[in-house]
């Protein structure tokens, strides 16, 4: 590592894993957040979060997602507490799955890989899978490596093992601007007027880097998704045996959710088109969003129906206009180092990111990630971008 100092402004999913990996390899590492840490409004703050390898037919995302899968193996092995649960994610379709179907795709492409994948046709569904209206699911797969993470627990312990590690934490100043001097970027102001100094600066700020940066608004979108907690009467009925992880029509609704957590809640979320806002604004979710919320329920969930929704929140993607994160040098600004666009379905490769994102640094972005001009809108093959 030729860079010695560096600054990285965000504590989420990918600063923090950028920071921890930055400093292993010999920078002195810097990280700025509001806090406290992990932040309640960052996106990687969360009870849960998918992790899959399903992808459709991009290549580079299932291969991706292995490689990750095979680290949370060994982070399950090391860690005080597991930090992924392997409920498998069962993938259902109100369509017979064929060849161009994202569940076709994904079914064709991970048993490729030597899954165990099965194919739930008849009346397999209903067999094992019973809240599930089989009237209306009729195929999918169930693919049993695949889960789901406690992503603010895992923040919290990557910020501790960064504390430990020497990360300097600057929990509660924020970025303002960046330093510039001699045609480069020599750090960043706060917003109380502190100047901190640095040969790089990585902004990893979620949805909130195109406002940080407001020469890359065309580039990233804050998008709000809502997220509803309900809490049914009876949570064995949505226990991880019989209800894991899940995707309804994904790609043709957004709808997925996960199965009921320690305190019987289960947790359903949309992976559609959502809805532009400001990152420092309100966070509504609408009487619309429940009401749409609730018609998906009687269709398809049917003892789900009628569980109070116990708690929303409205999390924010910060979309990038082709799906893929943005993680490289902008050629503009030397100095400065983006790691951002994570476009909904970052979080399962946080195992990765630290390797990805310091990789940048030195010179060597993914060329999935890497800097490019913006393109027609395009997205992961699992995302519903709505109607055309
Ligand atoms: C509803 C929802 C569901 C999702 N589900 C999944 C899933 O199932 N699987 C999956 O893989 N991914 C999922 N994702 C995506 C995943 O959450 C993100 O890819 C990931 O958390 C992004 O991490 P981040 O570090 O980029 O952003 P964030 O976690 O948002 O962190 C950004 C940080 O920047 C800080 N910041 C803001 N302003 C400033 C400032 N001025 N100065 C310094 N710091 C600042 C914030 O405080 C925050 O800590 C989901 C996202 C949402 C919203």
């Amino acid at each position: 590592m030729t860079t010695s100092t560096i600054i990285v402004i965000g504590g989420g999913a990918f600063g923090v894993a950028a920071a921890l990996e930055l400093n292993r390899r010999g920078a002195a590492v810097t990280l700025v957040d509001p806090g406290p840490l992990p932040h309640p409004l960052a996106a990687s703050t969360d009870i849960s979060k998918f992790v899959r390898m399903d992808y459709g037919t991009d290549l580079f995302y299932t291969d991706l997602a292995a490689e990750a899968l095979d680290v949370w193996d060994a982070w399950n092995a090391t860690w005080p507490w597991p930090p992924y649960r392997e409920t498998g994610l069962l993938l259902l379709s109100s369509e017979r799955m064929r060849p161009g179907g994202f569940e076709s795709d994904s079914y064709d492409r991970v048993s490729a890989r030597g899954v165990a994948t099965e194919r739930l046709l008849g009346e397999k569904l209903e067999r094992c899978f019973p809240a599930w209206s089989a009237d209306r699911y009729v195929d999918g797969y169930f693919n049993p490596r695949a889960g789901w993470s406690p992503s603010g627990r895992v923040v919290e312990h990557l910020v501790a093992l960064a504390r430990d590690e020497g990360v300097r934490l600057r929990e509660g100043i924020r970025f303002a601007q960046l330093l510039e001097r001699d045609d480069r970027i020599a750090g960043i102001v706060t917003t109380d007027g502190e100047r901190l100094e640095a040969d790089t600066v990585v902004v990893a700020a979620g949805a909130w880097t195109s406002v940080l940066l407001p020469h890359l608004a065309d580039r990233l979108d804050v998008i709000g998704q809502p997220v509803f907690h309900l809490r049914p009467d009876d949570p064995a009925l949505f226990r991880p045996e019989i209800f894991p992880c899940w995707t309804a029509d994904i790609a043709r609704t957004g709808w997925y959710g996960f199965p009921a957590n320690d305190d019987g809640i289960v947790k359903i979320a949309n992976h559609g088109p959502g809805r532009w806002i400001d990152p420092d604004g309100a966070r509504e979710v609408t009487a619309e969003d429940v009401a749409r919320l609730r018609a998906f329920l009687d269709e398809s969930l049917p003892s789900l129906a009628g569980a109070p929704v116990v708690a929303t929140r409205l999390c924010l993607y910060g979309d990038s206009w082709d799906g893929n994160f943005l993680i490289d040098h902008d050629p503009e600004r030397p100095g400065l180092v983006v790691a951002a666009g994570d476009s909904g379905h970052g979080f399962k490769f946080v195992p990765l990111l630290g390797r990805i994102i310091a990789d940048a640094v030195e010179g060597r972005p993914y060329a999935r990630f890497a800097w490019r001009t913006r393109g027609t809108r395009s997205s992961e093959h699992a995302r519903f971008l709505g109607e055309e």
